[in-house]
């Protein structure tokens, strides 16, 4: 049997005042509309039912005579009642709530999201990027109020101008007044005789518009940048809703950025990896000197510090990195064969053995595993 007073949270001699306040303590905290999810329906559902039995003389009586009207497990019990149902039958009625009254040509506008591609060296350094955007501006004709200059608009007689309907139910709460909104006036009170030509009523137009933006230094693909007020003009005139610009980096030739960290490859024909050399490389920052150290090998990494993409929040840049890769010549002429040849006899690699290891040690798969860790 269930236990009514426990899942209200009352006393057994609690008054229908207590029982009443009880319930509505428990339904702000627990009706779908306020906490959805599975738990809290299912407690509400119970509360619900401890109400409806506990509220009603009769059936309290019953009960507290150890009859329980729930026993057989009827369900469903308090659904069907939104939670401003149940609060307008405790609180008698419509008070002000967002229901109350006819709903306002005026509203606010949405927001708008558009993508704005730019190159990898805007988000190194930042930049000003224009910005092309359809959106809706307020109707120079009627200024926003939806009607054609000179005319005016009458009272809806469907609803007499409240721009709901209202509906009283009877239920376990007593008298349920639900409304809904006008469909014959949308919900406006007033119907507008002769709507405004340009705008067919709405109050604004579609235009397009064109805007300066300033790219902050260290965005990425999937950073989004807010406008406040820079969205479309709402409904009415409405004050405007936010435009957020959402950036795509576009791919760089040379350049993968990790991070803050642009990576780069450069191949070195196996002579310059052997002896050394001085390469330029071109970098967002100019031209630089790379360093070829005697003895590089494939996958050695050469730093720039700070010619990376600046961070966003906070100074100092990011790396250019530098992955160094050995090129083998595939074809030789007869004297660059006999001179790698004499190479080979003087260092003694005519017969080469081969050094094997486990790739987890290190060597070169170690160095693109390290290189190219997630960072
Ligand atoms: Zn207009
Ligand atoms: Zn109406």
């Amino acid at each position: 049997m269930n236990d009514y007073y426990a899942d209200l949270g009352v006393a057994r001699d609690a008054s229908p005042e207590d029982i009443k306040r009880a319930y509505r303590k428990a339904a702000r905290r627990l009706h779908p509309d306020v906490n959805p999810g599975p738990e809290a329906e299912e407690q509400f559902k119970k509360v619900s039912q401890a109400y409806d039995v506990l509220s009603d003389a009769d059936k309290r009586r019953q009960y507290d005579m150890g009859a329980d009207p729930y026993s057989g497990g009827a369900a469903g019990f308090g659904q069907g009642f939104s939670f401003s149902d149940i609060m307008d039958a405790f609180f008698g009625g419509q008070a002000a709530g967002p229901n109350a009254g006819p709903r306002s040509r005026t509203a606010r506008g949405q927001d708008a999201l558009v993508r704005l591609d730019i190159d990898l060296g805007d988000a190194v350094f930042g930049g000003e990027k224009e910005l092309t955007i359809d959106t809706a501006v307020g109707c120079g004709t009627c200024h926003g109020d939806g009607r054609q200059p000179g005319t005016g608009s009458r009272t809806c007689d469907v609803c007499e101008g409240r721009g709901e309907i209202r509906q009283v139910q009877r239920s376990f709460l007593g008298q349920v007044m639900t409304t809904r909104p006008c469909m014959t006036c949308q919900g406006f009170g007033q119907i507008i005789t002769d709507p405004c030509y340009e705008c067919s009523g709405d109050g604004r137009v579609r235009t397009r518009r064109t805007l300066t933006l300033r790219v902050p230094a260290g965005v990425d693909t999937g950073t989004r940048i807010q406008l406040a007020g820079e969205g479309e003009v709402g409904p009415g005139n409405g004050p405007a809703g936010d435009l957020y610009v959402e950036v795509a980096v576009r791919k760089h030739p040379v350049f993968q950025r990790r991070g803050d960290d642009l990576h780069a490859s450069v191949e070195l024909p196996m002579t310059a990896a052997a002896l050394g050399a001085s390469l330029s490389m071109d970098t967002f920052d100019g031209a630089q000197e790379l360093d070829i150290k005697r003895g590089t090998q494939s996958g050695d990494t050469l730093t720039l510090r700070g010619l990376g993409v600046t961070h966003l929040r906070g100074g100092g840049r990011g790396d250019v990195i530098v992955h160094t890769s050995v090129q083998t010549p595939t074809r030789l002429d007869g004297e660059q064969e006999e001179l790698l040849r004499r190479l080979a006899a003087l260092r003694g690699e005519e017969r080469p053995q081969g050094k094997m290891a486990n790739p987890a040690d290190g060597g070169l798969f170690g160095k693109l595993r390290d290189a190219f860790k997630a960072r």
